[in-house]
């Protein structure tokens, strides 16, 4: 007996399973009570009883007993387990707590059962029992032997339990108590083999980092949280989880793409209902990418795809499901690709501002520049923006882009103003992320300031598309605070919107830059020129200015003068200017400037 506890105990200490372990135990015992058939059963939480060990017991008869509530009058182990006290009977075929479990018993050849509570800290874990083939009661040595047993089997239940719960903590997400990136991993390599067939819906929580700045990462908390409890009531098909951050996975047991899609799309609606964050009423909004499982794809494969579609839609669909479509994944591969460029040049030093000069059409006078940026390849060849155009959706792209051209353009209108030359003023482009992410008026003071440029000499230029974006009141509220230090907002690519034209009301800005597609489709077709003309209208009436893009043929002129645009910028005038010589264009204007005064 010593042997054998000396054998278990390392058993245990050597983290073996406890099934394997009790097994051993059991074999063990038996081998040392010859006429003992051994069984030790396990209590769970609801109260039942379930099968742990039970080397010789007749299969059928482990299943049955398997999930039985405990209670008194239930068998030996079930009265034992819900006594606590051990329970000996005698003769299984007489007694009554054996009424409704004899037949079994006997058919097993059972007569008599003495049953031992396994307990810990005054709870109950398990039952460990004798069955035997005889009428009988336990003999003084069983009961000793019994005693170093249940207490064997406490230990290696408590411990197999304390390994579950690490386990469970480990693939457990603390603040939303959803299962963890690990235990999302751990699911989906299992899924290959799996039969039924599946989709993955991969759901981004949208301005969780604007509820943190605001309001603090309490609310925040409350935000994945409240995110979290509506993902877990999805649906009994729907298992949740939460990868880290503001990223959540929901794997979805469906038969089809339709369910998939309609699942994703319930689940944008149900998120928008207002919820309550740390005292603010807040609503919040997912965006949500996914795909389904097919033959031949492998698991991966299908959260590649999701990952794929949730990017997209973070870009296209913020709020809304984007399903993933062949295609995609290469689109955004060179997106990618273009991103990697943007940035490599940008750490390279290989970004530069070139600047195309805005005009007075009726006399092509310098009325102003604005500032394109150039990327120079490691080979030397210039490469214009619209080729990497795409880069510039991305946050940490645009950010480093907007701040190197903020930058270099301060620094330029520093040096023209130490030498006195006119330049208006000068437009600089920015993307929708700056807007979205605030603090862009911040950054023109501090830039702007820190070389004494003083701000009304500057103008944003906003596409036509972000000044429209309503999603949240974070663009209104940059125009605004731009224009109160100063700054010119100018709405670029003006010409597809129209509906939108009261929007210039409640979010005013100074100026709109006309479409070049607009311009270029003027002399063509009579109603572009018509809505131009009612574009000035409306512009002038609200003291807005008007500059024509692409501006390529004097006939293109003639056309805009007519209709009362006076400002204009384009190939016609000049292309975008390297910085040397949009400096003796301004020297040249001002020499004409002075001869025209010293004639007159
Ligand atoms: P955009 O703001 O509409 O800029 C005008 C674009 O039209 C420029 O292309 C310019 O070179 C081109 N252009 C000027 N005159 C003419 C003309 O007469 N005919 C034609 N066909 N094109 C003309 P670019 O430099 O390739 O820039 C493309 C877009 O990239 C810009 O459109 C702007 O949205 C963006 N971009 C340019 N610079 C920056 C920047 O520094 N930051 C950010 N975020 N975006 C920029
Ligand atoms: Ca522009
Ligand atoms: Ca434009």
């Amino acid at each position: 007996m010593q042997r054998l506890q000396n054998t278990i105990l390392e058993m245990i200490a050597r983290g073996d399973g406890l099934r394997e372990t009790v097994d051993y135990l059991c074999n063990a015992v038996e081998r040392i009570l010859p006429d003992t058939i051994c069984s030790v059963l396990l209590l769970d939480a609801e109260s039942r009883l379930s099968h742990l060990s039970g080397p010789s017991l007749p299969g059928f008869y482990s299943k049955a007993i398997d999930g039985v509530a405990i209670g008194a009058g239930i068998g030996s182990c079930g009265t034992a387990a819900y006594t606590g006290r051990p329970v000996a009977v005698s003769s299984i075929a007489t007694h009554p707590f054996w009424q409704d479990y004899k037949h079994l018993a006997l058919s097993a050849g059972f007569l008599a059962c003495w049953s031992t509570p396994i307990i810990l800290s005054d709870k109950v874990m398990g039952t460990f029992a004798f069955y035997y083939r005889t009428e009988r009661n336990p003999t003084r040595r069983e009961k000793q032997v019994v005693q170093a047993c249940v207490h064997l089997c406490a230990i290696a239940i408590e411990r197999d339990q304390r390994v579950i719960e690490r386990q469970k903590l480990a693939q457990t997400d603390a603040l939303t108590k959803l299962p963890n990136r690990k235990a999302f991993n751990d699911k989906v390599a299992c899924l290959d083999a799996g039969s039924r067939s599946w989709g993955l819906l991969l759901a981004d929580v949208d301005n969780l980092k604007l509820v943190n700045d605001r309001f603090g990462h309490l609310a925040g908390d409350d935000l994945i949280r409240s995110v979290a409890e509506r993902l877990s009531g999805l649906g009994k098909n729907c298992q949740s989880f939460r990868l880290g951050g503001d990223e959540f996975a929901v794997l979805v047991e469906c038969d089809g793409r339709e369910e998939l899609v309609e699942i994703a799309e319930r689940l944008t609606v149900i998120m928008k209902a207002p919820t309550l964050c740390a005292g603010q009423l807040i609503n919040p909004s997912v965006t949500v990418g996914g795909d389904m499982a097919a033959e031949g794809k492998p698991s991966h494969q299908v959260h590649q795809n999701a990952d794929y579609a949730l990017y997209h839609a973070k870009e296209r669909r913020r709020g809304g499901f984007v399903e993933f479509v062949s295609g995609l994944g290469s689109a955004i591969a060179r997106r990618y690709r273009s991103i990697q460029d943007l940035t490599e040049s940008l750490q390279d030093g290989r970004i530069d501002a070139f600047y195309q000069p805005v005009v007075e059409l009726s006399t092509g006078n310098l009325r102003g520049f604005e500032a394109l940026c150039r990327m120079r390849t490691r080979s030397g060849e210039i490469v214009a923006a619209g080729y990497f155009h795409e880069a510039t959706r991305d946050g940490q792209a645009a950010y480093d882009l907007t701040q190197r051209m903020l930058e270099t353009v301060a620094a330029d209108m520093r040096s023209w103003r130490d030498d006195g030359l006119y330049f208006g003023r000068i437009g600089i482009n920015v993307s929708g992320m700056d807007l979205y992410r605030g603090g862009l008026c911040q950054r023109l003071e501090a830039v702007f300031g820190g070389h004494g440029v003083p701000l009304d000499r500057v103008a944003i230029e906003v596409t036509e598309s972000v000044y429209l974006d309503q999603r949240d009141e974070t663009v209104a509220r940059e125009i605004s605070r731009l224009r109160a230090a100063g700054v010119f907002v100018a709405l670029d690519d003006f010409g597809t919107g129209f509906a939108s034209l009261t929007h210039l009301l409640t979010v005013p800005i100074d100026l709109i830059k006309i479409d070049k597609c607009f311009v270029q489709r003027m002399a063509s077709e009579r109603a572009g020129g018509v809505i131009i003309k009612g574009l000035i209208d409306i512009a002038d009436g609200l003291g807005i200015r008007v500059i024509a893009e692409g501006v390529e043929t004097p006939e293109q002129v003639q056309l805009l003068t007519d209709l009362g645009c006076q400002r204009g910028q384009g190939f016609l005038f000049s292309r975008p200017l390297e910085r040397v010589a949009a400096r003796a264009l301004m020297k040249q204007q001002a020499d004409n400037a002075a001869l025209l005064a010293a004639a007159s």
